[in-house]
């Protein structure tokens, strides 16, 4: 496995991952092939990027489409696809107003700026005090803001000093952000479900329960739905299976289409509209491209068919991970299609355990070291899934269990 393209990136690309070594040139629906042609199926969707699976016929046919008659313009200008796009992505989402960015960290950042201004401008927060209450264990990006208020040491080591303005609340207690608001507080930035963090699902009721103290204590709610929305859990947003609307919303991720880095920030009339021209902006965010995809993406959504697709494939590739019987196996968890398997580090390393399935002919990635995560593209099919299954169960049949039940 020692292509001289890995030799090529190694040499040139910043080591800032560790990459599995395969060499992909090819990708279509939930399947991947490498440099020698070599089939995969992608366990991994891009981080949840390519949930619609590689190369949608109807994304590109938008992406080729749009390409050849308007691009770029910056938002200097006016262009014919953007307000389409918002129009589809508010009423999908049932958000007043949307603020559109590229990258998921991007539209991050927007919710804390929008955040902090509502804070004085609406709330009355004495200036430079506002506070935003964050939960340990989150993922929202990787700029120096995001990763001051990182739990992860890897993330933060090195890249200081920190501003400040963040509390952190442990993830999933309820009574925890109520104790934390202060006069002060802005908002409270949360991932229905946290995805780098582990696939960590809180308890039932939980987003319920931060809507009434949100509401009640006058502080936004922002859901960072960037890995868990449009579909990946089963419903459009992982928000809505607790019923619950928030008052900002991050979205990215898989809103480009698996083709183009879109993200946006939706929020209430009243704190979208704390931003004047001027205070905020992207050069790319919200080009006539990128909302073309968008919204041929947001398209592929509406009828609600792929959602329910995923929440019946998801429920289907947990029961069939809960069914493996091995020692190494401590848990199988998550919504829809963003499921993680937790392994007991001990006896089975989740990067070795990745190695193994790529060998096998399945492309995923560990999370934490000891979870390994199963989000393929909405668009696989039952039998798809069967097969994943049963190549993982050969996977684990390739650690022998006898000398670990003598460990265990
Ligand atoms: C991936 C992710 C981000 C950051 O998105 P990028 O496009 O990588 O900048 C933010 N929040 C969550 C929950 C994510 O999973």
């Amino acid at each position: 496995m020692s292509s001289p393209r890995i030799a090529l990136e190694d040499r040139y690309c910043a080591h800032n991952y560790a990459p599995l070594p395969v060499v992909l040139s090819r990708g279509r629906g939930v399947w991947l092939w490498d440099e020698d042609g070599k089939r995969y199926m992608d366990m991994m969707s891009a981080y949840s990027a390519v949930s619609f699976g590689h190369s949608h016929p109807a994304l590109v046919a938008a992406l080729t489409h749009q390409a050849g008659q308007l691009a770029v313009t910056s938002r200097a200008f006016y262009s014919d696809q953007l307000g389409k796009f918002l129009q589809l992505l508010c009423e999908m989402t049932g958000m007043a107003k949307a603020l559109p960015m590229n990258s998921g960290t991007e539209a991050v950042e927007t919710s804390l700026k929008a955040a902090r201004k509502w804070a004085y401008q609406v709330k009355g927060v004495p200036d430079q005090q506002a506070q935003i209450i964050v939960c340990a264990g989150n993922f929202a990006g990787r700029s120096t803001t995001i990763v001051g208020f990182s739990s992860e040491a890897q993330y933060r080591d090195g890249f200081g000093p920190f501003d400040g303005g963040f509390v952190t609340i442990p993830y999933g207690d309820a009574a925890a952000l109520e104790a934390a608001i202060t006069s002060r507080t802005a908002a409270f930035l949360v991932e229905p479900i946290q995805g780098e963090g582990g696939i960590i699902v809180p308890p039932d009721g939980y987003l319920a329960q931060c809507r009434e103290i949100c509401t009640r204590r006058n502080v936004l709610l922002i859901c960072d739905e960037v890995q868990t929305g449009l579909g990946r859990s089963g419903r459009l947003l992982a928000c809505d299976h607790e019923g619950i609307r928030p008052d900002g919303l991050i979205l990215g991720k898989a809103l480009g289409g698996g083709l183009l880095p879109v993200s946006a920030f939706l929020a209430r009339s009243d704190v979208m509209d704390v931003f004047t021209p001027g205070d905020h902006g992207s050069t790319f965010g919200g080009n006539a491209l990128s909302a073309a995809v968008a919204y041929a993406a947001l398209s592929l959504l509406r009828d609600g068919e792929l959602i329910e697709a995923a929440e019946l494939r998801g429920q289907q590739l947990r029961a069939g991970l809960r069914a493996i019987r091995h020692p190494a196996v401590r848990g199988v968890r998550g919504k829809g299609l963003l499921i993680g398997l937790e392994l007991d580090p001990d006896l089975i390393s989740a990067r070795t355990f990745c190695e193994r399935l790529m060998e096998n002919g399945i492309l995923s990635k560990e999370t934490h070291h000891t979870v390994v995560r199963f989000a393929p593209p909405l668009i696989i099919s039952a039998d798809e899934v069967d097969a994943a299954l049963h190549i993982i169960e050969h996977v684990f049949a390739t650690f022998p269990t006898t000398h670990m039940e003598v460990c265990t």
